[in-house]
């Protein structure tokens, strides 16, 4: 009996190992997921900051036509110079011509503002569009390692359950009934080794009889309580 219940503890060890492989399995596609929303936020935060140099640009136009337009304005009014004849008209000249060139001014100065702000837009853009490649690299990565780590699973799986197969021809019919029963109640361990006196599965105290026979290992004994199957281990 010694024997069936070492085969049923392999078998259980077999049974951990398989939940195990099937929650990493599960957690493959989550890996991608983050990857992908990781790229996702990168692609969005990119076209917002595209938006925006747009808009810089269209903005730096408007301001080139404004200027262009005060230009023609200032060079039609230094052609007039010739035409003026009192010095009234001279004096509304110089004043006109005064009005012209702070006007020039500050439009240069708006646009050089303007210009300066689409040069630092244009940067952010560039470290955007590095974010997204980078991103996608790591997706890319993120792929090939989901790929590998699914095909490295379902290998080990494939031994696992040969394994498996090999080891429950072993034991016998009964038992392993009892045993799957309990597994399919039971989430976890349910072959467990006594503690002292106690079940370690429930951690209730065993009769000292019950605790004897299971030393023996003549059969299978289930705990009193929580009907795991007990060995004395060592
Ligand atoms: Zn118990």
């Amino acid at each position: 009996m010694k024997d069936q219940l070492t085969l049923l503890i392999r078998l259980q060890e077999l049974d951990l190992q398989r939940n195990q492989q099937q929650e990493e399995c599960q957690k493959l596609p989550e890996r991608l997921q983050i990857a992908q929303q990781s790229l996702d936020r990168a692609k969005a935060l990119l076209s917002q900051e595209r938006a925006l140099l747009d808009q810089l640009n269209k903005e730096k136009k408007e301001k080139e036509d404004q200027l262009r337009i005060i230009e023609e304005k200032t060079v039609k009014l230094k052609s007039k110079v010739t035409e003026l004849k009192t010095n009234k008209e001279y004096q509304a000249y110089l004043c006109e011509s005064a009005a012209a060139k702070s006007e020039q001014e500050k439009a240069e100065d708006v646009l050089l503002m303007v210009m300066e702000k689409g040069d630092s837009q244009r940067k952010t853009v560039a470290s955007c569009e590095a974010m997204v490649a980078s991103e996608e690299k790591m997706l890319v990565l993120e792929k090939s390692e989901v790929e590998e780590a699914s095909r490295q699973l379902l290998e080990s799986a494939r031994n696992l359950d040969r394994g498996y197969m090999e080891l429950q021809e072993k034991i016998e019919k009964g038992i392993l009934e009892d045993y799957k029963r309990l597994a399919s109640i039971r989430k976890g361990v349910v072959v467990v080794p006594l503690k002292g006196a106690t079940c370690s599965g429930c951690h209730f105290s065993l009769p000292p009889q019950l605790v004897a026979e299971v030393k023996m290992g003549i059969k299978i004994h289930t705990c009193s309580y929580c009907h795991r199957i007990l060995y004395a281990a060592g």
